[in-house]
């Protein structure tokens, strides 16, 4: 079986090598050749398009930036679309809206071609190391099909129901974490500008209920000065902007949530936009005029 991946960034990257590392045939596309040379050394195949992925592939994964990019790499000139054949599977991994992914498997339906939504958690450790939790939305006869090159990327595999909820279950998820991301950096400027030193502070909420994925990520972040992606900010006001969407196609308020992507749109205004999403501090400090670091 030929496999196809687009999209060899941050996630992408480590997602690519596991298959190909799992003894597949792998076939990878992006915007920017150069990031696929790691893989091509390691004996992927390059494809020009997408259309040329989806020709050569009969499985294609995505891990693409924005609903839009998706969008691009399905529809556009040399897009997947124009390349599908019948009995054709693809499974995008992007965090992305449910009515874009639903959209896409419709059109995709009527050609013979199977749509899985499957975004992931666990940041690009996760990735490196083969950990993701992965939400699949789609048929679970697709799903099974493509376990075992899932189970190469993730340990936890987790059908969620139709197409588009894996990314429903993304989106609350980073809804979540994107709103502990900014009170964690709140309360940790809070606490060094009132005089208490940040490696006691950590030491104490690890151990307490304030404990959360982003502070545990603080020692080798934001503690030595660290603001490298990681996940970027620009992502992360992405995710935040598709949840409070899905919260308004809902009914649901989504106040805490709001508040945090005002702290992502400040984080961007500053020149944080390609940082990583523990950035959201860096504005923080400036107001206060103190920095949570243990070392530089
Ligand atoms: P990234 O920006 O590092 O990588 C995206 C890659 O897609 C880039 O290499 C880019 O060149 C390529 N690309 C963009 N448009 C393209 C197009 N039209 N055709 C071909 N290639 C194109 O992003 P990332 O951090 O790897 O994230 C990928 C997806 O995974 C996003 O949807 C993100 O929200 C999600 N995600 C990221 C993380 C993380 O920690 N970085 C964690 C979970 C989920």
């Amino acid at each position: 079986m030929n496999i196809g991946f687009i999209g060899i960034g941050q996630m992408g990257r480590h997602m690519a090598r596991r298959i190909l590392e799992a003894g597949y045939d792998l076939t990878v596309h992006d915007l920017r050749k150069e990031a696929a040379s790691p893989l091509l050394e390691k004996g992927a195949r390059w494809a020009s398009s997408p259309r040329e992925v989806a020709q050569f592939c009969q499985v294609v994964f995505s891990s693409l930036p924005t609903p839009q990019s998706v969008e691009e790499v399905v529809y556009g000139l040399n897009g997947l679309k124009s390349g599908w054949k019948e009995g054709d599977i693809y499974i995008d991994m992007s965090t992305n809206s449910a009515s874009t992914i639903r959209r896409i498997a419709r059109d995709a339906e009527a050609m013979g071609v199977s749509v899985l939504d499957a975004p992931v958690s666990g940041g690009t450790t996760g990735a490196e190391v083969g950990t993701l939790a992965i939400m699949v939305g789609g048929d679970t006869l697709t799903l099974e099909k493509v376990r075992q090159i899932l189970e190469t990327m993730g340990r936890g595999i987790f059908p969620v129901g139709e197409v588009g909820c894996g990314n429903i279950a993304k989106l609350v998820n980073n809804l979540i974490s994107l709103t502990t991301n900014s009170i964690t950096a709140e309360g940790f400027v809070l606490g060094v500008k009132a005089g208490i030193n940040p490696q006691i502070l950590f030491d104490i909420i690890k151990v307490s209920t304030g404990n959360n994925w982003s502070l545990q990520q603080m020692p080798d972040t934001i503690f030595k000065g660290n603001f490298e992606p990681g996940f970027k900010v620009s992502l992360g006001l992405k995710d935040m902007g598709l949840a409070l969407d899905l919260g308004k196609e809902f009914g649901v308020p989504l106040s805490v949530g709001t508040a945090a992507q005002q702290e992502l749109i400040a984080t961007v205004k500053s020149g944080y936009a390609e940082k990583g999403v523990q950035s959201v501090i860096l504005y923080l400090e400036e107001i206060a005029g103190v920095k949570v670091r243990t070392s530089q």
